[in-house]
C-alpha cells in the first residue's frame, strides 16, 4: 500500500469510493434540510384536524434533529478524515482538472455494489443460516455493516444489545435490538424504536408484527429500510397519510424479478393500517 503522503494519493479506489459515498450522504442530508420549512408549515396547508398541532410539532422537532445530526456527522472523525485527505491531496497537487470527469452522484450505489460483490461469496451461506434457529450474531453484524456502511450499529454487552440511530424523513429514529438466547440455544430478537408517541409507537407495532421474527438479518434489513425507503407514500394505497393521519410506518420486503432470472428483495413503506 502507498504511503499516505505520496502526492496525497495514499488512498486506494475503495477508500475514495467510500469517502465519496459518505460525502454524498451528507449532501443528501443538506438537500433534505432545504425542505425543513415546507415540512414544518405543511400541516397548516391542510384543513385543520386534531393532529394539526402534533404534526407541526413533529415537523419542527424533526427538523431540529436533522440539523443536530448533520452537525454531529460533520464533526465526526470519518468526515474530518475525508476533509483532511482532500486538503493534503490538494496541497500536493493543485490541478483539479481530473475532477471534471468525476461524477458528482451515484457514489452511494457504487459503494453498495462494491460491498455486494465482496459479500456475494458469503451469500448462499447467509440464506441457509437465516432459516436456522441459532444465528451467528457477530458475523451477521459484520455483513450488515458492510452492506450498509452509512448505518452505524453500536453493540453492547457482548452483542446482546444492538442500537442504531438515524434520520428518516423528518424524524429521528433510534432502534434498540435485544438478543436473547434460550436454554436450547435458539435466539430470540426483540426490537424497539424509542419514542413515546406516534409515529414511533406505530413503528414499534409494525416491527413487532414482522414476518421472520427469528431472523436477525431480516430485522436489521427492516431497520435499514427505515432509512433507505422514505415513507412519503404507501406502497399499498399510494397515499401519504392514512385515515388516522399517520405516515407509512411499516417496512415490508417483497421479492421481485430482476435481470438474468434472479430474484431481488425490495423494501417498501406501508401504512400500519394497510398491512394485510
Ligand atoms: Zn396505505
Amino acid at each position: 500500500m502507498a504511503t499516505p503522503d505520496v502526492a496525497g494519493a495514499g488512498w486506494d479506489e475503495a477508500q475514495c469510493t467510500t469517502a465519496l459515498a459518505h460525502l454524498e450522504q451528507l449532501q443528501a442530508q443538506i438537500d433534505n434540510l432545504r425542505l425543513a420549512i415546507p415540512r414544518v408549515i405543511e400541516p397548516f396547508q391542510r384543513p385543520p384536524n386534531p393532529s394539526t398541532f402534533k404534526l407541526f410539532a413533529q415537523g419542527l422537532v424533526g427538523s431540529q434533529n436533522d440539523v443536530k445530526l448533520l452537525k454531529e456527522q460533520w464533526r465526526a472523525v470519518e468526515t474530518q478524515l475525508v476533509f483532511e485527505h482532500a486538503k493534503k491531496s490538494f496541497a500536493a497537487n493543485t490541478d483539479l482538472s481530473a475532477s471534471k470527469s468525476t461524477p458528482s452522484h451515484g457514489w452511494t450505489e457504487r459503494e453498495k455494489e462494491r460491498s455486494t460483490k465482496r459479500n456475494n461469496s458469503s451469500e448462499s451461506l447467509d440464506e441457509s443460516r437465516s432459516n436456522s434457529a441459532t444465528e451467528d450474531v457477530p458475523q451477521i453484524l459484520v455483513e450488515f455493516q458492510k452492506a450498509h456502511p452509512s448505518i452505524k450499529l453500536e453493540t453492547q454487552d457482548d452483542n446482546r444489545t444492538i442500537s442504531t440511530q438515524f434520520v428518516s424523513g423528518s424524524f429521528k429514529l433510534r432502534f434498540r435490538i435485544v438478543v436473547d438466547q434460550e436454554a436450547n440455544g435458539k435466539h430470540k430478537f426483540s426490537a424497539e424504536c424509542l419514542g413515546a408517541s406516534e409515529p414511533w409507537l406505530s413503528i414499534n407495532r409494525c416491527i413487532a408484527s414482522r414476518p421472520q421474527a427469528n431472523c436477525l438479518k431480516y430485522l436489521l434489513d427492516m431497520v435499514a429500510a427505515y432509512k433507505t425507503v422514505k415513507g412519503t407514500s404507501c406502497a399499498k394505497c399510494k397515499r401519504l397519510l392514512d385515515d388516522t393521519a399517520l405516515t407509512p410506518t411499516a417496512r415490508r420486503s417483497k421479492q421481485v424479478d430482476a435481470a438474468n432470472d434472479t430474484i431481488q428483495t425490495v423494501w417498501e413503506a406501508v401504512h400500519e393500517s394497510c398491512l394485510g
